[in-house]
């Protein structure tokens, strides 16, 4: 409709009053679907429709119109449409409507996250939301990888614990307890402990001991209490998993796989990008086109913590300490990318202690092939690793980690049985939507955020 030149012609819209402006002879409405960013004019003639009738037509009413579509002398459309007959489905009245005002904060918006889709910016960042979801089945559909569904209540949590939200049907108001006081779940759904996943990379690698190249997307929940801009409870990840690639092949995967959603967004969500790259931060499209362009930096930990340590004996100041061993704060790896490298940056071969038991083992001894992606603004966007896929280190290592065998021994078995080199990643869905909308808190990419005390709606 809105590219359309058909002047003259009967038309149609459905959809919700952004603004209504006017005078006494004529009306305009900006009214939008959804559908783009872009409202469509609905001019109305006041002595044909009566001004009464307009009255309950305010910002956030939802109306069908019948008109004609017209060229616009206006700035701003090329067409607009002249209303013949208004129907409204359904007021919003003016005192209690809270998206009244343009310019509402963030933060007032995340309150009534049932009607910030309805906002200009919202509407944005979920069509981008959308795009990128489809990007990403495009991606490794036109690669030849299996979409592979990994469970969502599972008894293994191989990230370690702590972090599961347990699945029970037990009555907690009246809990057995066995003598040493700890629970019995025997009797519980499953007969044993259960909760949601944390990853599916496990059965993701079972899966690509089968059928090859697989990848997963799905909801995943962690119960870690960081109330942080990039930490949701309940969040989406995307898990590639590949037999017979190298930690090499799986760098590789990871920034082709990058670029290419970057890319899509840029074809596809254009309009909603512009919007937020005008309204919130004016580099955001510079950045895009800028990482499209750049061959991502590959260093090891070692010689990151080499480059930390130097900025600290220049004189730069980090919250956390930096020595060999350390996790990588945020702020660490943000040092990385955006002061010293000015450039994407994957991290390899981490020492093994500050890395999950699953993850090949380097003949030093010390560090295994890990891989974190590292993103300007946002740290961490990808994890990954080469799989150690020898029996008797892995296992060993599980043991070393307190890992129980016996919860893992299914896992185990696929390097018992024709096992292989591979490897894989997990991307968090919104991390890459925080850096291709620019938004800053992790909580405005996703519809209904989950955080420490946060699930209203
Ligand atoms: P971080 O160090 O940032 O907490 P992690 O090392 O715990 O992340 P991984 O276990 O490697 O994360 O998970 C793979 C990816 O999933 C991360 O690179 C990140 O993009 C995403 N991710 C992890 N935890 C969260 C979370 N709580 N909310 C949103 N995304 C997350
Ligand atoms: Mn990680």
């Amino acid at each position: 409709m809105l590219q359309s030149k058909a002047f003259g012609t009967s038309v149609q819209v459905k959809g919700w009053v952004r603004t209504r402006r006017g005078n006494k002879k004529v009306g305009f409405i900006a009214l939008n679907d959804g559908s783009t960013i872009k409202n469509v004019q609905i001019v109305v003639n006041m002595e044909d429709l009566g001004e009464e009738s307009l009255k309950p037509i305010t910002t956030g009413a939802c109306i069908c119109v019948n008109g004609v579509l017209t060229e616009s002398p206006g700035q701003g459309q090329d067409a607009e449409i002249q209303a013949r007959e208004i129907h409204l489905y359904g007021a919003a009245d003016p005192l209690t409507y809270p998206l009244q005002k343009k310019g509402h904060s963030l933060e007032f918006l995340r309150e009534i996250a049932h009607l910030r889709p309805r906002t200009n910016t919202f509407g944005a960042v979920f069509r981008i939301r959308h795009h990128m979801a489809i990007a990403i089945h495009r991606f490794f559909h036109e690669r030849g990888f299996y979409y592979f569904h990994t469970p969502i209540i599972t008894t293994s949590d191989c990230e370690g614990a702590g972090q599961m939200f347990q699945v029970t049907t037990l009555n907690l108001y009246d809990l057995k307890k066995d003598k040493s006081g700890s629970i019995d779940y025997a009797d519980d759904f499953f007969g044993r402990q259960a909760g949601l996943t944390v990853s599916g990379q496990l059965e993701g690698e079972l899966a690509a001991m089968a059928l090859g190249a697989i990848y997963t997307f799905g909801p995943t929940f962690r119960a870690e209490n960081s109330n942080t801009p990039r930490h949701l409870a309940e969040f989406w990840m995307v898990e590639p998993e590949v037999a017979f690639n190298e930690i090499e092949d799986n760098m590789q995967l990871a920034e082709d796989f990058i670029k290419y959603c970057l890319r899509c967004a840029l074809d596809n969500c254009r309009d909603d990008i512009e919007f937020l790259n005008n309204m919130f931060d004016k580099e955001l499209l510079g950045r895009l086109n800028f990482v499209l362009e750049q061959d991502f930096i590959r260093l090891t930990y070692t010689e990151g913590i080499r480059i930390l340590e130097e900025a600290v004996a220049g004189g730069h100041t980090f919250e956390f300490p930096v020595f060999w061993g350390s996790d990588l704060a945020a702020e660490h790896e943000r040092y990385l990318v955006e002061d010293h490298f000015k450039c994407p940056v994957i991290l390899t071969d981490y020492p093994k202690e500050i890395k999950s038991f699953y993850m090949k083992q380097n003949d030093d001894g010390k560090t295994v092939r890990a891989m974190d992606v590292l993103f300007p603004k946002i740290g961490e966007i990808i994890g990954g690793s080469q799989r150690e896929e020898d029996y008797a280190k892995l296992s060993e290592r599980a043991q070393e980690m307190d890992v129980p065998l016996k919860d893992i021994w299914w896992y185990l078995d696929t390097r018992r049985f024709g096992t292989a080199p591979h490897s894989g990643f997990g991307l968090g869905f919104e991390r890459l939507l925080l850096f291709v909308t620019g938004m800053t808190n992790i909580r405005d990419v996703i519809p209904f955020p989950r955080a420490p005390h946060n699930a209203e709606f």
